[in-house]
């Protein structure tokens, strides 16, 4: 009879479309009247494209960002501007942040991992509460690597002081779900809050 799965001692949290919904929509229509550019030709510049690419992966900066988006899309305004705009994508998806809390009061560590940037994490700081109150946060722009790469999963285990099935895991892209099965952590492919929070719980044996 094969053992049963232990309960997870930490829940990791992917951010964008688990925690936070994001729409590069919104800052490519912020940006575009002061560019020779369109919304269009924007997302195609930032929008999981290859420059956001360097960006999350720590290899370009955001005054790089900056100084490659004014050359490619005539932008006027400041690197404070560029910053606010690409920032403010963000909308809470509220079952998901109350279940967080929920696990928080009940004396589970979270850990944040995420690809993501150091102007979204600055935004995500000043605008949303519920991001304070993480155990801990990786970031692939501070490892230098996104996921599915296996040093970001690497430097979540060594955050967390757990491994393997002591971990249990929400993230949307079944590239980095893969990733993380391979290092025999439980995990959930999150499509709908409602059906995840079900299984949290059911893992927690709650
Ligand atoms: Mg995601």
């Amino acid at each position: 009879m094969p053992s049963p799965i232990p309960l997870p001692k930490a829940i990791i949290f992917d951010l964008g479309k688990v925690l936070l919904d994001f729409d590069y929509g919104i800052a490519a229509r912020t940006l575009a009247p002061r560019t020779r550019i369109g919304e269009t030709a924007i997302r195609g510049l930032l929008d999981q494209s290859p420059l956001l690419h360097e960006f999350e992966s720590g290899k370009i900066s955001a005054a790089e960002l900056y100084t490659i988006f004014v050359k490619e899309s005539g932008f006027t305004g400041s690197l404070a501007d560029f910053r606010a705009a690409f920032g403010d994508i963000f909308t809470e998806i509220p079952s998901m942040i109350a279940m967080h809390a929920e696990l928080r009061a009940a004396g589970l560590p979270t850990h944040i991992l995420s690809n993501t940037n150091d102007i979204a994490v600055e935004h995500i700081q000043q605008r949303f509460p519920f991001f304070a109150g993480f155990t801990s946060y990786i970031f692939s722009h501070e490892v230098g690597a996104m996921k599915p790469k296996v040093p970001i999963y690497e430097a979540l285990e060594r955050s967390a002081g757990f491994a393997g099935t002591d971990l249990l895991y929400i993230d949307d892209r079944a590239e980095n779900i893969d990733a993380a099965i391979a290092r025999n952590w439980q995990c959930i492919l999150h499509h709908d809050p409602a059906a995840t929070v079900a299984e949290v719980w059911r893992r927690l044996g709650r």
